[in-house]
């Protein structure tokens, strides 16, 4: 399909899903919602279909995808699951969290998604138009989020089509998400230590009241291991300045709490409001007059960690 054609608006109900279906079995690309932000869908056992998804978000080839499935049992035919797995999962699946595990040899999807590495990221979605999806297409799903390389997460469809446009083929219209940012990736090794690839609204605290504390040198060992978490990522387009309890003259200032800049995540101070925002806020910001963007200063606590890591990268 050329640049220049618009994607098809799908509804969110069973007909919407069920074309969307057909176009994901073709080897086509869909974005969808989902409890998170909007994931671009495409097959994940289809080299075609997964180049697709890399060409229309001009992604690097070295940056492997996280691959969707429905339950635990598509998992244990993808990815080889251990306790610790079956721990995790039980606790957050249907969920936001992302588990990176052995890669099983008869897994059957293309290397693209791994980007030839013998682990997978696996999720198993909880919002209902991504679950209904993944029942109606009877296969993996590779869906990273569905905007271009580097540039800021969608959590409408109107980013989505803002986004990406005519590179897809269709997008399932399905409201806000409402969690607003991207899954927690825990990277579970053989040797039976874990580490912590990427914050997000599954917390490093209660993963570790499962499997106890995190490998040491963890985060040396993420950056060889996830190139997509070194880059700088989630850019609004203009430089970004965090911490920022005032706004300079040339600077849109994205509020917090007390402090109320043009735009607040949230007035009240609210961490999950302010995540469930965030995307949309950097938004505004990127499109409104003003050169630079200053972040008010967010909290440590809960949701802060993984709202904080999004800023820093927008920032770099
Ligand atoms: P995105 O799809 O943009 O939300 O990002 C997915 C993230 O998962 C990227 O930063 C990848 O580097 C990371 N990821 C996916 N698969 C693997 C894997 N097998 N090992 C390590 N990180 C992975
Ligand atoms: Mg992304």
């Amino acid at each position: 399909m050329t640049a220049a054609s618009q994607p098809t608006i799908l509804t969110p109900d069973e007909p919407g899903i069920a074309r969307a279906a057909v176009i994901l079995r073709g080897g086509g690309l869909v974005a969808v919602p989902t409890e998170t932000v909007y994931g671009l869908a495409a097959r994940a056992d289809s080299d075609e279909a997964v180049a697709s998804i890399y060409e229309a978000k001009g992604r690097p080839s070295f940056n492997p995808l996280i691959v969707h499935i429905a339950d635990l049992a598509a998992a244990g035919r993808i990815a080889v699951l251990d306790e610790r797995a079956r721990l995790l999962a039980e606790r957050f699946w249907p969920g936001a969290l992302t588990m990176v595990l052995p890669l099983r040899g008869d897994a059957g999807l293309a290397a693209a998604v791994t980007a030839g590495l013998p682990s997978v990221a696996l999720r198993c979605p909880a919002h209902p138009v991504m679950r209904a999806l993944l029942e109606a297409c009877g296969l993996p799903l590779a869906a990273p989020s569905a905007n271009r390389s580097g540039a800021l997460s969608p959590t409408t469809a109107e980013h989505v089509r803002a986004s990406l446009g005519g590179r897809v083929d269709a997008i399932i219209g399905g409201g806000a998400c409402e969690l607003g940012l991207e899954s927690t990736i825990v990277a579970l090794r053989e040797g039976g230590g874990w580490s912590l690839l990427r914050p997000g609204p599954a917390s490093e605290t209660e993963i570790a009241a499962l499997l106890g504390p995190q490998d040491a040198g963890a985060s040396v060992a993420a950056s060889i291991e996830a190139p997509g978490q070194l880059a700088s990522h989630y850019s609004p387009g203009k430089p970004v300045r965090l911490d920022a309890e005032t706004a300079r003259a040339d600077e849109f200032h994205i509020g917090f709490g007390a402090t109320a800049g043009d735009a607040s995540l949230s007035p009240s101070g609210d961490l999950a409001e302010a995540a469930a925002r965030l995307y949309a806020v950097l938004h505004q910001a990127a499109a409104s007059p003003m050169p630079r963007v200053a972040v008010a200063p967010i909290p440590g606590e809960g949701l802060g960690p993984a709202i904080r890591d999004r800023l820093s990268r927008a920032a770099r």
